[in-house]
């Protein structure tokens, strides 16, 4: 994290630049998380309206992926804020992070739904679409092995975050719990996407079927919210005991 706040009077000024930022360029006020320089780069959170001078925004054009939402990069140049914009209970990367924990939690649940929406699509067009013989390519054995192995993966990842959540109600989860779930979930929701997109064969290519929307859009939240590797090193720490970042 390259972004620093100095404090100036009754004042912070906010220098430095964040990439693929959703939503940068159409939000009033952005969360802009900063190395405060005279509390020895402690991280901390601060409001900054985007109507404020030295703040600017530019959309990230040319996505194949989460088409549907704007992503920006922001430039902060001597952007100066009232101290009564910084997020009080804010200090440390903890705070930034508890953050994170909340967002991947619900990414968690938002893969398994992706997959749902390929396998539902998936089955009803294999049970319609025949080809030798006359017969739905769901009688054939490598097409159930496939549904059944989307089932069966959707199944299991619904308890996992579900446990989770429970964990979570319970007061009693731990950030390496929910890398599991984001971890598991999203790769579980891009291969059944991959599956899907097999079944309908050159039509899963087509944007009449859902499929290489939601293939494309789990690309992204492979990487975002801590990328796949991101959390296999958070899960690798926690069950060694040894940091491989
Ligand atoms: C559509 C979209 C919207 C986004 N919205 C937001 C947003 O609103 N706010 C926000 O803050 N961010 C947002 N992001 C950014 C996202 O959080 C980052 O892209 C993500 O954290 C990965 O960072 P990076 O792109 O710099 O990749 P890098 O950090 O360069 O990683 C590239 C590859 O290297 C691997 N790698 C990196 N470091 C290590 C390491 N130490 N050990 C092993 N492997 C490593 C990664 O796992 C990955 O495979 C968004 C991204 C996308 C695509």
């Amino acid at each position: 994290m390259r972004t620093r706040a100095r404090k100036v009077g009754k004042e912070y000024v906010l220098n430095g630049e964040k990439m693929w930022i959703t939503s940068g360029t159409i939000a009033d006020v952005a969360v802009i998380w900063a190395k405060v320089e005279d509390e020895g780069d402690k991280v901390r959170g601060f409001l900054v309206e985007t109507d404020r001078p030295g703040f600017k925004a530019d959309d990230i054009h040319g996505k194949w992926s989460l088409r549907a939402s704007v992503t920006s990069g922001l430039s902060l140049q001597d952007v100066r804020i009232p101290e009564s914009n910084l997020l009080p209970g804010s200090g440390g990367l903890k705070s930034p992070l508890m953050c994170l924990n909340q967002a991947r939690y619900g990414i968690a649940w938002g893969a398994v739904g992706a997959a749902m929406a390929c396998y539902d699509c998936a089955l009803q067009y294999a049970l319609l679409r025949k080809q030798w013989r006359d017969q739905p390519i769901a009688s054939h054995q490598l097409v159930q092995e496939k549904l059944t192995w989307m089932i069966n993966e959707i199944t299991k990842a619904q308890l996992l975050v579900l446990q989770v959540g429970r964990l979570k109600d319970a007061g009693k989860v731990q950030p390496q719990h929910i890398s599991m779930a984001k971890r598991n979930n999203v790769w579980m929701a891009l291969e059944c996407a991959r599956l899907s997109r097999d079944i309908l064969g050159a039509n899963g290519v087509a944007d009449d079927y859902p499929i290489m929307r939601h293939l494309m859009n789990l690309e992204s939240v492979k990487t975002y919210e801590g990328t796949h590797d991101i959390h296999t090193l958070i899960i690798g720490a926690s069950v060694t005991g040894i940091e491989a970042f």
